[in-house]
């Protein structure tokens, strides 16, 4: 089967061995398609990853074999995400599954840039569902990237009638705001690129490449990767607000010690998704209550490295690669 893996500064496609079940519990899935993810290009660019590896996680996939207690059957087309949590450990029992040792360990094999993948016994009882029918494949691809969306909202706790600050329209930041609104919460979103704050706009959500001077929000997600998203937060949190973290800075700065003591803020970050957080990702996906029909671009595995350089060059909002011809 055809796999794209890292190989120094490039991703390439090769040939390995197509998995089998083997008498093992779990399936073989064949992957219909695969969302190109912001911690993809992380672990790629900054070499968080080995030469060899398959990225991928956001995955569509249709069961070819399987030997499962679940009621999954052949040719079932399911979405699934990478990490289970123990659900009994310290981590777990603090709602901070994504730091579950078991969480780390868990994996789809090899990754979701490949032709085939096997999900263990633990992935089709816990983080496996049937794909909605009224959803495309690109449309589910994004069961796990809203999961963890999802997830920050819930971790940071607003309440009723709050607003919220997107800070950062990429795709994850479309997903945010429209997670937001669906809770309940006035949005409104920030970006330096007009087309992505017309995105959000067309999509019936307020958003600014330059924030009214006296917006103050009681919570912020900071879905830009930019340090002078930093600033932008502290700018316009409210006293006492919540600054919800989600993404990485390229100058690991921090925030402001005093900022934080005499404005009583609180900032938490948030990381990846929990089974029941997945659960209210595929409702609101399959409710219409999130739309990303738009967000995608389509690309065959061969051409995977230009889905890298599209998104990377904010050429693109989302890459979905197409696996299977
Ligand atoms: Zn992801
Ligand atoms: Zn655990």
């Amino acid at each position: 089967m055809k796999i794209a893996v890292i190989d120094n500064d490039k991703i390439i496609t090769q040939e390995t061995d197509t998995p089998a079940l083997n008498n093992r519990t779990g399936a073989i899935v064949q992957v219909l398609g695969c969302g190109l993810c912001g911690s993809d290009i992380v672990k790629f660019v900054h070499k968080i990853s080995k030469n060899g590896t398959v990225l991928g996680h956001e995955i569509v996939a249709k069961i070819v074999d399987i030997n499962s207690h679940t009621n999954f059957k052949q040719g079932d087309v399911i979405v699934t995400s990478h990490h289970i949590p123990c659900g009994k450990c310290d981590f777990c029992k603090h709602g901070n599954v994504s730091m579950c040792e078991h969480f780390k360990k868990t994996n789809i094999i090899p990754g979701g840039f490949s032709e085939y993948v096997y999900l263990s016994e633990e992935h089709l009882e816990n983080v496996a569902h049937l794909k909605p029918d009224n959803l495309t494949n690109i449309e589910a691809s994004f069961y796990e990237p809203l999961g963890c969306c999802v997830r920050a909202v819930k971790r940071a706790g607003l309440l009723k009638g709050d607003t919220a600050l997107v800070i950062g329209l990429g795709s994850i930041g479309i997903l945010m705001a429209q997670a937001l609104k669906a809770y309940g919460f006035n949005v409104i979103g920030c970006d330096l690129i007009s087309d992505r704050v017309e995105f959000l706009k067309n999509l019936g959500i307020q958003a600014y490449k330059e924030i009214p001077e006296n917006f103050k929000a009681e919570g912020i997600f900071m879905t830009s990767g930019a340090d002078k998203a930093i600033d932008t937060a502290l700018k316009f949190v409210k006293n006492g607000g919540k600054i919800l973290v989600f993404s990485s800075t390229p100058n690991n700065w921090g925030y402001a010690n005093n900022e934080i003591y005499y404005r009583e803020l609180t900032v938490l970050g948030s990381y990846s998704p929990s089974p029941d957080d997945l659960k209210d990702s595929l409702k609101l996906l399959t409710d219409g209550k999130v739309k990303v029909s738009e967000l995608s671009t389509v690309y065959n595995l061969e051409d995977i490295e230009q889905a890298f350089e599209d998104t990377m060059s904010n050429k693109i909002m989302k890459a979905y690669i197409k696996v299977i011809k």
